[in-house]
């Protein structure tokens, strides 16, 4: 590697993990990947892009999205029978798949991930189920694809199997736009997403969407699949209780027992909401390293529930964080989000704390290192070996004056909306976003 080809950030201030340091000159490569986070010498500085008046932090990770939901955004929230929840938010949202084309898909997504990359968001878990346009020809696979490579985020593609709508139920309507097909199909059409992939910033993982939508013999085959693929594994998890009462009934077990029981859970497991889960399944899920992945404001949005953070924290679980339906695209809300409803049902604050019982930290940590870790990207921190995903937020906003380092990660996560993000960079490689001011 010539010197010529790497190139050198200098931010005023740097997120090493546990803090902000000044002066710290990161070493980005040729192939967007750290080689070097050290102390500026007089030649960093002599041939660093400086990046005044910002701080420099790892981007963040949504590690759970439909992006194509992002097109709910602006349809009123109608309660014609006086009231809502998940089963009426779903209504609404099949009604927008049936309105998909191969072109609006990939608008909407598109705009969806270059909405995230201008929050800091620079590593999205597509947790992908909306396949087909017409029989079996999975166009939205690859609208998905081409809208993630457009916008220049780093892309997880969670290809996911649907094939009940309902426990044990066929699918009908809107849902067979989600149709599986066979795991024999879906394989195969694994095999070309893999060929069709931008090996830059592009990754495949496998997902059965939930119980409600496949058959526990179907997800432990889907999982041996991960397993073969040496990918992660997602699925959604007890996010309503009526999904709970479903399995009971078929299975004899909840949904999370159930698959503890009949799959070789490890590090690739990610189970997606946990909202109304036993704390004796979860607490096992993590012993044998499986993870979870919150999506706080849209929890609150589809009136889900409240997930038990205190056990997963305390048995030291792995808590990504996704956007799930894109209503809000801003990690700081559903950072705060996951806190104040905790404040909220259990009148204690400090719910989430690292080893020094610092709040925002801990946080900020679900939204970068955990989320990388669940998508297993080599990303989520500013150090050797990771892709140079970062954002930078600006030391000037109106939103942190008069905070110093010691106090920015505090009004940055409790503080601030999107407003202090300012340039964002995948693989070393500054995005459009840096260019909209
Ligand atoms: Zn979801």
């Amino acid at each position: 590697m010539s010197e010529s080809s790497e190139q050198v950030l200098l931010a005023d201030l740097t997120w090493t993990g546990m803090r902000f340091d000044r002066d710290v000159a990161v070493h980005v490569n040729s192939s967007g990947v750290i080689t070097r986070v050290a102390p500026a010498t007089d030649d960093d500085r002599r041939r660093a892009t400086r990046l005044a008046s910002r701080a420099l932090l790892p981007g963040m990770v949504y590690a759970h999205s439909h992006a194509f939901q992002r097109a709910l955004r602006g349809r009123p929230e109608r309660f014609d029978a006086g009231q809502g929840n998940f089963w009426t938010w779903r209504d609404t949202m099949y009604r927008l798949v049936d309105e998909l084309t191969a072109d609006s898909l990939y608008e909407i997504s598109r705009r969806c991930f270059a909405e995230m990359l201008r929050a800091g968001v620079t590593s999205v878990g597509e947790f992908h189920y909306v396949h087909h346009v017409g029989d079996s020809d999975w166009v939205f696979d690859g609208a998905v694809l081409a809208a993630a490579r457009d916008a220049g985020i780093r892309l997880r593609l969670i290809q996911c199997y649907y094939a009940t709508g309902g426990v044990g139920k066929p699918l009908v309507g809107a849902q067979r736009r989600f149709d599986g097909v066979s795991l024999d199909e879906f394989a195969r059409q694994l095999e070309r997403l893999h060929a069709a992939l931008d090996p830059a910033t592009q990754s495949l993982a496998v997902a059965a969407h939930s119980i409600r939508a496949a058959a526990i013999d179907d997800v432990a085959r889907l999982y041996e699949t991960s397993r073969a693929m040496d990918v992660p594994f997602h699925i959604h998890v007890e996010e309503q209780r009526q999904e709970v009462v479903d399995c009971v009934a078929a299975y004899g077990a909840r949904p999370l027992r159930l698959m503890l029981d009949r799959l070789p859970i490890d590090a690739r497991f990610t189970a997606i909401h946990c909202t109304h889960s036993d704390p004796g399944d979860l607490r096992e899920l993590v012993s044998r390293g499986g993870g979870v992945c919150l999506c706080p404001s849209t929890e609150g949005n589809l009136a889900d529930g409240v997930p038990e953070v205190e056990v997963m924290r305390a048995s030291d679980a792995r808590v990504a964080i996704g956007s799930d339906c894109n209503l809000r695209l801003c990690m700081c809300e559903d950072l705060r989000w996951l806190e104040y409803a905790q404040r909220l049902t259990r009148e204690t604050s400090g719910n989430v704390v690292d080893t020094e019982g610092r709040g925002a930290p801990a946080l900020f940590e679900l939204a970068t290192v955990h989320g990388a870790a669940s998508l297993h990207l080599n990303a989520g921190s500013i150090a050797p070996g990771r892709f140079a995903d970062f954002f930078t937020i600006d030391l000037n906003h109106p939103s942190l004056a008069g905070v110093d380092a010691e106090g920015l990660m505090h009004a940055f996560v409790f503080g601030c909306g999107n407003g202090p993000v300012d340039q964002v960079g995948v693989g070393g490689v500054v995005t459009g976003a840096a260019s909209r001011r």
